[in-house]
């Protein structure tokens, strides 16, 4: 098969879609793979490390996709490849269609094949291309949280872990999946108090017993979370319902109600947000303020971690490059079923309820 792996367009998006590893395993097996010049530099790997492992170095984004049979990518089709795409082409990458109507009608016209990372399932039922990321992200949201309460940030001017006789921050993450799970382990790290939310009692009973004694589960219900939300210097969004727009948890009132200068990092903005106050930011212009509040809402933060980010992707994402390259689709469906999970749009038709639903679009 000829794979084709172009440089990321999306703003402040660092990170690329394939390791000089699995070129050398893809041309062992005695695939094509196409990279496009530069495509790895933001991720500290040069054009040279691929070619050493037969790579063909392809200089414009339209010549990889244009000969590619299956492009292998890090996020949604830009506005600019949504033509580059053709009917047959498998496109595997994150795409996030229920946040964004435009883009799920612009793929799906494309006729192309789209294999979304974020709704693979593994053989437990997991989500195996969306961990790592969140991974990050969780990780990541509480240095951001951080940064951004700073005054010279426009935060409260709090430091997480408090001092000796000053409390530290009180940090409110809701939903303690990947997300929540990783942010809820660097805050206490820092000394914060923190607060999960939750709906479901079994995360919340893991969390009890794998979390230091600062990190205290809540039942998520509206009444919590409005007296949660509203006693935090810094909230993470991190709620999911796989496939569909995340819920609005937090509305415009209880924003108001907050305390001036306290943080959002809503994660799940990728999803739409869990706060009606977010839209979605860049890492070029990562905040704006509602009411007093600093919102941080950046839809791929792994970006700015690219090197991280990037190994910790390809190293979920390969084995599953290799299985379609390899067997083709089908084949790599029969041996991975939860592959099939992953087609959202395929021959000019949606074909992920989830995402079909969230715009009453015909399945
Ligand atoms: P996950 O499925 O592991 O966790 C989601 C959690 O939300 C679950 O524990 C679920 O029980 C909980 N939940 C559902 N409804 C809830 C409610 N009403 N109240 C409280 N909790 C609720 O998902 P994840 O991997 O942690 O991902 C979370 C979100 O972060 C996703 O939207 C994902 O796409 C996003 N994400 C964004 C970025 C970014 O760059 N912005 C990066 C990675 C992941």
């Amino acid at each position: 098969m000829i794979v084709g792996v172009p440089t990321e367009t999306k703003s402040d998006e660092y990170r690329v879609a394939m390791l000089p590893s699995g070129v050398e395993d893809l041309t062992a097996a005695g695939h094509r793979v196409l990279i496009q010049t530069g495509a790895g530099v933001g991720s500290g790997i040069e054009d040279a490390e691929y070619a050493a492992y037969g790579a063909e170095l392809v200089g414009a984004a339209g010549d990889v996709w244009g000969e590619a049979e299956l492009i292998v990518k890090v996020k949604e089709p830009q506005p600019s490849e949504w033509a580059l795409m053709r009917p047959g082409q498998l496109v595997f990458t994150y795409y996030h269609l229920a946040a964004d109507r435009e883009l799920t009608e612009a793929v799906r016209d494309t006729g192309a094949t789209a294999l979304a990372y974020e709704t693979l399932r593994g053989r437990a039922g997991d989500l195996p291309l969306l961990t790592p990321m969140s991974e990050v992200a969780g990780r990541m949201s509480v240095q951001q949280g951080a940064k951004f309460l700073e005054r010279p940030q426009e935060g409260r001017g709090i430091l997480l872990g408090g001092v000796p006789g000053v409390p530290p921050a009180y940090i409110v993450i809701l939903g303690g999946g990947v997300v929540g799970k990783n942010a809820a382990k660097i805050a206490a790290g820092f000394g914060a108090e923190v607060r999960v939310l939750d709906v479901n009692p079994n995360t919340m009973r893991h969390l009890g017993d794998v979390m230091p004694p600062n990190v205290i589960t809540v039942h998520s219900d509206r009444h919590n979370v409005r007296r949660e939300v509203l006693k935090a210097d810094l909230v993470i969004g991190a709620v999911l319902i796989p496939g569909a727009a995340a819920p609005k948890l937090v509305t415009r009132a209880d924003v108001a109600a907050m305390k001036t200068g306290a943080v959002v990092v809503d994660v799940c903005i990728d999803q739409g947000g869990c706060f009606e106050t977010s839209r979605p930011t860049s890492h070029a212009e990562p905040t704006y303020i509602v009411d007093g509040v600093v919102h941080y809402c950046v839809t791929n933060m792994p970006g700015a971690v690219g090197r991280t980010s990037t190994f910790a992707l390809c190293n979920v994402t390969f084995p599953y490059v290799r299985r379609i390259a390899s067997l083709g689709l089908p084949g790599a469906c029969a041996a991975e079923p939860g592959l099939r999970e992953a087609v959202n749009c395929h021959g000019g038709a949606i074909t992920y309820r989830p995402v079909a639903e969230t715009f009453g679009l015909p399945f």
